[in-house]
């Protein structure tokens, strides 16, 4: 990974408001974020439930059913917290990312402790041209605090692939067939946990979450830093 030295001094200031602080972002700022509110959500993709017809499951988890069974995200992707995300991810502002990771840390509030956790794999191609992979030093924070191992290299990305992002969501389901390949997973595993930035559709997530099923491994959940409000 390559970070800037300038990254790696302590903030003199918040990264938003600009008052002082010794944290990217001042107790302001911090108290104000989006956090994910789990209250009338699908209990398989957090997405908010229409309450007139779905119980439980929403109506997208109810037509075609995820490889996952649960998601937990951390924020909304809403302001600052897109704002937040593109400088950890395209700026490389190492002291925003650790925050980030720190906060899904102390409020991811999970029932079961998940055998290892899995980083959303970046290609090879995609990683040099970024220089890391978001995901995974974003998981290898969370892994650290909560005492949960961390598989680096049990999935890996094998297509190179449009960004999601850039697609519609038809086109979204297809570019990522066969993207994505499981390697050393072991016997024992029971449960594993994928770790990503931003989960909008969940395609990319149910596309990893199918390979592991799969491959043996009976239970999939979903912990996201942030999710998307529209699908
Ligand atoms: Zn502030
Ligand atoms: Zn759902």
């Amino acid at each position: 990974m390559r970070w800037s030295w300038r990254n790696l001094l302590l903030p003199q200031s918040c990264y938003l408001c600009g008052a002082e602080s010794v944290r990217a972002l001042c107790p302001g700022c911090l108290a104000d974020l989006p956090y994910y509110s789990l209250e009338n959500t699908c209990i398989c993709c957090a997405r908010p439930l229409n309450r007139e017809f779905e119980e439980m499951y929403c109506a997208y988890c109810q037509q075609s059913p995820p490889f996952f069974s649960q998601t937990l995200p951390i924020f909304s992707y809403a302001y600052p917290i897109n704002h937040l995300i593109i400088a950890a991810k395209f700026e490389q502002n190492l002291t925003i990312l650790t925050l980030l990771a720190e906060l899904m840390a102390q409020h991811i509030d999970y029932q079961q402790i998940p055998d290892a956790l899995i980083p959303v794999p970046l290609h090879s191609k995609r990683l040099r041209e970024r220089g890391y992979n978001q995901s995974l030093e974003m998981a290898k924070i969370v892994a650290r605090q909560l005492d949960i191992p961390l598989a680096t290299s049990a999935c890996e990305r094998i297509r190179y692939t449009t960004p999601q992002a850039q697609l519609t969501g038809s086109q979204r389901k297809t570019n990522l067939q066969d993207a994505f390949r499981s390697n050393h997973l072991k016997k024992s595993w029971q449960h594993i946990v994928l770790i990503d930035d931003v989960m909008t559709t969940g395609t990319t997530v149910n596309e990893l979450a199918s390979v592991l099923l799969q491959a043996g491994i009976p239970r999939v959940d979903v912990w996201c830093c942030a999710r998307t409000l529209e699908y």
